[in-house]
């Protein structure tokens, strides 16, 4: 590693103290620069990088609401402003008790490259909450939103700053929020969240976006390998909105889907998983998965296990950051795991990649490999400005091609800074090298 590298890897750990998730994504993102670096050296002398690692804006702001009992709750609101080089600040809103304001800055950081991958004019940025949105009442839910936007409406807006859905902020929690919204501003400000239902200035497409494009992408790395879906077994950790429709595309194109998870445990079903089933427990009923055996009495439910004990020849984590270990990576291989695509932000651990890397599994970063659901926010925004929209397949056609470009992409830089085939440097480096040029033109800013 360079010294200059090292020194600011250093730098941002010291200035970031207690953000380990911050700085394990800062680190990742760092190394794979390397080769940019040495033909480069104005990024070095313009202190670029650190300028870089530094959000533009950290909002933290206090969310007062009152639950079912009239008890006075109080959480803890947060909006992470990190780059708006390339457009408005873009990326979701996470309602999690294990929020902190280090997630929400990992979560804001890979955003930036992501969202300079798609190609679109979106910044990067992220939000929440420390908010448990499980076991509370619509009620409840709806009070919080509106607390939370009581504050929030003051920093977001179409061309400023565009929120919209993550772990645990789902069509409900949107409508809420943009119900709040539009009542605070005396407008209607479509452009200003995305992720919102069809039936008022939504995508159609939106809901899928993410999973279908992370299968979209895989298939892309599976050709370029000569390797293909049809009749493959795989896995998919999670069940919420990534995993389901990551399940329903998997299932489209003729994979088989062995195993999903949750929270509380791994189903695992040898006949297939039964997609309309997981949507019942799952987006409607909003159960454990512990359930799925009472409707599909062949298959077993797992408490507490994790999905990667599943023999498959393609993975995909699409539940959370972290999840998928060093051992869980060693498991995988010694059952002959062929890909690993990435639905969730940072779910593979940087030992667990280096193993992928060592053996040959194709790795399909979340960078590239999830950026189907900004990128339809992106085609959201681009509805909502001319008060249309699009039909289901339109959307869905422009999704494969953003994520066939993608996948070009990440090929073509992993290959110009000598890593040919290395989907994660690819992903960095082109990431990268779109925001540092629109940087480089706005001076110190
Ligand atoms: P959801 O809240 O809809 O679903 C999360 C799922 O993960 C739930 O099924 C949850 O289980 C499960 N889960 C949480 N922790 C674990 C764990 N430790 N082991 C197994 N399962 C677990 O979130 P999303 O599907 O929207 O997001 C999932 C990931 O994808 C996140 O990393 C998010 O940042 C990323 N992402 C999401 C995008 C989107 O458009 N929604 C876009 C790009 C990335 P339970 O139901 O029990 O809570």
């Amino acid at each position: 590693m360079s010294a200059y590298i090292e020194q600011l890897i250093q730098t941002i750990a010291d200035r970031n103290q207690g953000e380990p998730l911050f700085t394990q994504a800062v680190e990742e993102v760092l190394h794979s620069l390397e080769p940019v670096l040495s033909r480069h050296p104005e990024i070095e002398s313009s202190n670029l990088l650190e300028r870089l690692c530094e959000p533009e804006r950290q909002i933290l702001f206090r969310v007062p609401w009152e639950d079912d009992e009239g008890r006075v709750q109080v959480n803890r609101g947060f909006r992470v402003e990190f780059n708006s080089a390339l457009g408005p600040y873009k990326g979701g809103l996470r309602f999690n008790p294990a929020v902190t304001l280090g997630m929400i800055k990992f979560l804001g950081f890979e955003q930036i490259f992501k969202n300079s991958l798609t190609g679109l004019m979106i910044g990067g940025g992220k939000g929440g909450s420390d908010f448990n949105p499980k076991g509370r009442s619509d009620a409840e839910i709806m009070r919080f939103c509106q607390s939370f936007m009581m504050e929030l409406h003051r920093h977001i807006g179409e061309k400023t700053d565009v929120p919209a859905g993550d772990m645990g902020v789902g069509a409900r929690e949107i409508g809420y929020l943009f119900g709040a919204y539009k009542r605070l501003i005396n407008r209607y400000e479509l452009g200003a969240i995305t992720g919102k239902g069809v039936g008022y200035g939504g995508s159609l497409g939106r809901k899928e976006a993410t999973g279908f494009g992370c299968v979209y992408f895989a298939t892309e790395m599976l050709a370029e390998h000569k390797l293909q879906l049809e009749r493959k077994t795989c896995v998919v950790s999670g069940s919420g909105n990534v995993a389901l429709y990551a399940i329903k595309k998997l299932q489209n194109l003729g994979a088989r889907v062995l195993a999903c998870s949750d929270s509380t445990g791994t189903v695992y079903d040898a006949a297939g998983l039964d997609f309309n089933a997981l949507r019942l427990i799952k987006e409607i009923e909003r159960c454990s998965l512990s359930k799925y055996p009472m409707i599909h009495s062949r298959a077993e439910f797992r408490p507490n296990k994790k999905v990667w004990e599943v023999p498959c020849e393609y993975a995909f984590p699409c539940a959370t950051q972290n999840e998928l270990d060093l051992s869980d990576a060693e498991t995988l291989v010694e059952h002959g795991c062929k890909l690993v695509a990435e639905g969730a932000n940072m779910p593979c651990t940087p030992e667990a990649i280096h193993l992928f890397g060592e053996k040959g599994v194709l790795f399909g970063p979340a960078k590239a490999a999830n950026a189907g659901g900004v990128a339809v926010s992106a085609l959201e925004m681009q509805q909502n400005a001319t008060w249309t929209q699009w039909t289901f397949e339109e959307v869905d056609q422009r999704l494969q091609a953003i994520m066939k470009q993608i996948h070009k992409s990440c090929l073509f830089y992993a290959n110009r800074y000598g890593q040919p085939g290395n989907y994660a440097h690819g992903a960095n480096t082109g990431g990268f090298l779109r925001v540092a040029e629109a940087m480089f033109e706005f001076g110190v800013t």
